[in-house]
This record gives structure tokens, sequence and C-alpha cells, in this order.
């Protein structure tokens, strides 16, 4: 619904909306559990990524309750190649808190939502919006990046200047429209029209309005202050091999890639990673391993820095494998490989481990 007092071109943003949105699964059924859902796994990762997470995760957990009664491995499996682990743990544990304290409803109102595990500001407000029609305005990448053009703003995007300026500027306007529809609206429009490299101005319901494309701007913004390189570091992993069996290691629940299983291993800290590999598997298992081969080779990407991992096949030689740095450590046959959750570079090497003929 829009009434008088919305300007003409947030009228027109919310009519292209409704005739042209994706169908997406979690617009379908916009129940506050699936949209709190599909928010969380949307964060840094792809509609097209999220599609098929979103489904099967519905698919097992379809309420909060189901979700809130269920173990976080199994949570942490089917979250298994969305990245950022720590999403579907605080996931999990933020529906515990609602099933536990709030009597299994969702609080309604975006300040409320941000006192949940893994809901911040930005989350928080668009599920009060998208969920509850909460009038409150949705900052992310693809609405700064539509509304610095709209109205020619130079500043930074990356402070938190240039968003508060921008949420005050919208306040007034989601006043006189549908902050469901309104807020979608901007967030497709800079997926799909408003985007980085080559935005479909001549299609966009923006056009007459926007003061980028009225002065030649469109290029020019939104500005960006300059990333640092990330460093990248060498790292080295034992699929060590015994009677049939390859030792895993889980992760503290805290910290990066948390409650995961992973093979041992670590940064090679100026050493070849053959070596270092030894090192690391005798320091955070106890475990003394002869190297028998060079297995693969990955690089991977995360947010702050890339890693070159180099994975060995080693045997054991002397001493019993315990947790002397994880939670946890397990010998694990082929056949429960499948159940463990890992990290996507940890399931490349076990895939490689589980082909190559050491591993029957
Ligand atoms: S007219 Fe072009 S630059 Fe302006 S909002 Fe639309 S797509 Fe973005």
């Amino acid at each position: 619904m829009t009434d008088d007092t919305a300007p003409a071109w947030a009228a027109a943003l919310v009519s292209w909306y409704r005739s042209s949105h994706r169908d997406l699964p979690w617009r379908r059924d916009p129940s506050p559990y699936a949209v709190w859902v599909s928010e969380i796994m949307l964060q840094q990762t792809r509609v097209d990524t999220v599609v098929g997470y979103f489904a099967r995760f519905m698919d097992r957990f379809p309420t909060l309750s189901a979700l809130a009664e269920a173990d976080v491995g199994e949570v942490l499996r089917l979250w298994e190649g969305l990245g950022y682990y720590a999403r579907g743990r605080n996931l999990h544990k933020a529906a515990r808190r609602v099933a536990a304290e709030l009597g299994g409803s969702l609080p309604s109102s975006a300040a409320a939502l941000a006192e949940l595990p893994g809901i911040g500001s930005y989350t928080g407000a668009a599920i009060a919006s998208l969920a509850f029609g909460e009038r409150i305005p949705v900052v992310d990448g693809n609405v700064l990046r539509v509304f610095t053009r709209f109205w020619g703003i130079f500043a930074d995007v990356r402070t938190l200047q240039v968003k508060a300026d921008l949420a005050a500027r919208l306040s007034p306007v989601l006043a006189g429209v549908d902050p469901r529809d309104f807020n979608q609206a901007v967030m497709e429009l800079g997926a799909l029209v408003c985007s980085p490299k080559s935005p479909s101005c001549l299609t966009c319901p923006l056009i007459a309005s926007c003061r980028a494309y009225a002065c030649g701007w469109v290029a020019e913004l939104p500005v960006r202050g300059r990333r640092a390189a990330r460093p990248c570091h060498e790292v080295a992993v034992a699929a060590v091999v015994r009677s049939g069996r390859v030792l895993l290691s889980r992760r503290p629940d805290g910290g990066m890639l948390g409650g995961l299983w992973e093979l041992p291993g670590g940064k090679c800290h100026g050493r070849s990673p053959s070596v270092a590999v030894v090192d690391k598997v005798r320091e955070e298992t106890g475990l003394v391993v002869t190297v028998r081969f060079k297995l693969c080779q990955l690089a991977h990407a995360y947010t702050h820095f890339r890693i070159a991992l180099h994975a060995f096949v080693c045997e054991p030689e002397t001493g019993e494998a315990s947790a002397l740095r994880g939670d946890e450590v397990r010998w694990c046959a082929p056949a429960e490989l499948g159940t463990v959750a890992v990290a996507r570079t940890t399931r490349q090497v076990l895939d490689a481990l589980v082909a190559s003929r050491w591993f029957r």
C-alpha cells in the first residue's frame, strides 16, 4: 500500500517490485521463521546459492521448535558448503533461546531481534520489516549502491556516516509506503537492475529522478575506500590413516569454523609444508606421524585472508591420538564421513582421500 505522502519515485519502485520480483521460496511463505532463516543464509551469500540450502533446511527443520530441538551437529551438517558457520550455530542458539525464554515466538521489533545471537542491526531491521511490517529502513550493500547513485552521494559507503545518512533520508519515505514491499523492492532493484558494474538504467523505475543518471555519475558511484590486500597463509593438513580410518578433530564451539570437524594441521610459518604438518599433528593430537605422500593442494579465500592448503597422507608411528587443541578426536571410516560437518576445503581433501587407493 502507498499513500499520498509517498514520493512518486517510491510509489513507482513499489509498483515495479510487485510486477517484476523473483519468485523466491521465502517470499512464498513470509512467516517470521522463514524470513529469519533466509536472512541469515543470505548474509554474505548469493541468492542462487541460498535457494537449495533454504529448501533442505526448511524441509528438515520446518518450525522454530524443530530447530530448537535439533542437535547442533545436524544443523552444521546441513550448513556445510554455505560457509560462515557461526551463522548456523547462532541460528540454533537463538532458536533455543526463543523456545525457552520467549514462548517460541520471534520478537517483532528490530531492536528486540538484534538482542538474539547472530542478528545484528541490519538483519534485525530486515526481519522486523519483511516479517512484521515495521517501518524501518534496511540498509545493506545493495541499498547503499542504489541510493548513493539515486541521490548522487559522493561519500565512502564503508563509513557508518553514510549508512546513517541514508537511513535518515529513507525513514520519512517509509511512512508512506508498505515497508515490506519497499525494502524488498530496493534490494531487488540493487540485485537485478542497479547492479555494480553495468546497471540497466533504461529499464529502471527510478530513472526519472536518479541524480547519477541525470549527471552521468553512474560509473563513479558508489565511492569505496581501498580495501587492504588479503594476506595469504600456507597451511598444511594431515589425513592420518590407520586401519582404514582417518583421524578427525572437532574445533571448539567459539571462533572461526567452531564446532566443525577438521583434519589436524595448521599454518606452516615458513617451514616446508611436509615438515610443518608432522609438527602440527604432534602438537594437536600427541601423535607422531610419517608423511607417506602429498594428496592434493588447494587455494581458498576467507573474508580477511587466503590460504594455500597442502594436504598429506600420513601414517601414525607412535602415540595415541587425543584432543590437545580441539574438543574431541575420532577415527572415521569412509562410510561415516558423510555424517560429519566439515568446512568446504576439508570436504575437498576428504573426497580426494576417498578417491585415492590408500583409503578403502
Ligand atoms: S537509473 Fe541507473 S543508476 Fe539510477 S537507480 Fe536506476 S539503475 Fe541505478
